[in-house]
């Protein structure tokens, strides 16, 4: 996986991610993306445990320890994380450029647009920061 590599994303992932960012706003949604390589199986959504839901995330530890467990015994792997910014800000905050692991996780982050419309934007969290990664819908 790197930046240059477009994402693929299940339409039903998409729908996932932005049915929670909607229905966690004005706090943030936050979950764990599973899959393989560069396609995005299935979104696991978990609890936002920050002490500033409506400013922050912070993906429920246990969630991810078993995420990554059950990648351990064959299952899909853990190949990023979303969020959402119910302000609108289609990219990542300057909070999340410095939580920035530069480990090449996926990021995909949900935010309305001046209708109201949720859409994702997909980051690759790579050694030179966050770069823009395309995406490409598949069924089902
Ligand atoms: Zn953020």
């Amino acid at each position: 996986m790197n930046a240059q590599t477009a994402l693929q994303m299940g339409s039903a992932v998409i729908a996932a991610i932005t049915a929670a960012a909607r229905g966690a706003a004005p706090r943030e949604a936050c979950g764990i993306l599973l899959g393989r390589g560069a396609c995005v199986e299935s979104v696991l959504v978990t609890a936002n445990v920050s002490a500033d839901p409506t400013r922050h995330f912070e993906v429920d530890p246990a969630a991810l320890v078993a995420a990554h467990k059950t990648a351990r015994s064959g299952g899909a792997k853990v190949i990023g994380y979303f969020h959402s910014h119910p302000n609108g800000l289609a990219r990542p905050s300057a909070t999340d450029a410095a939580s920035s692991a530069r480990n090449g996780a996926v990021w995909v982050i949900a935010a309305p647009d001046s209708d109201g419309t949720w859409g994702i934007t997909c980051w690759h969290d790579g050694a030179a920061g966050f770069e823009r990664l395309s995406y490409h819908v598949s069924g089902g």
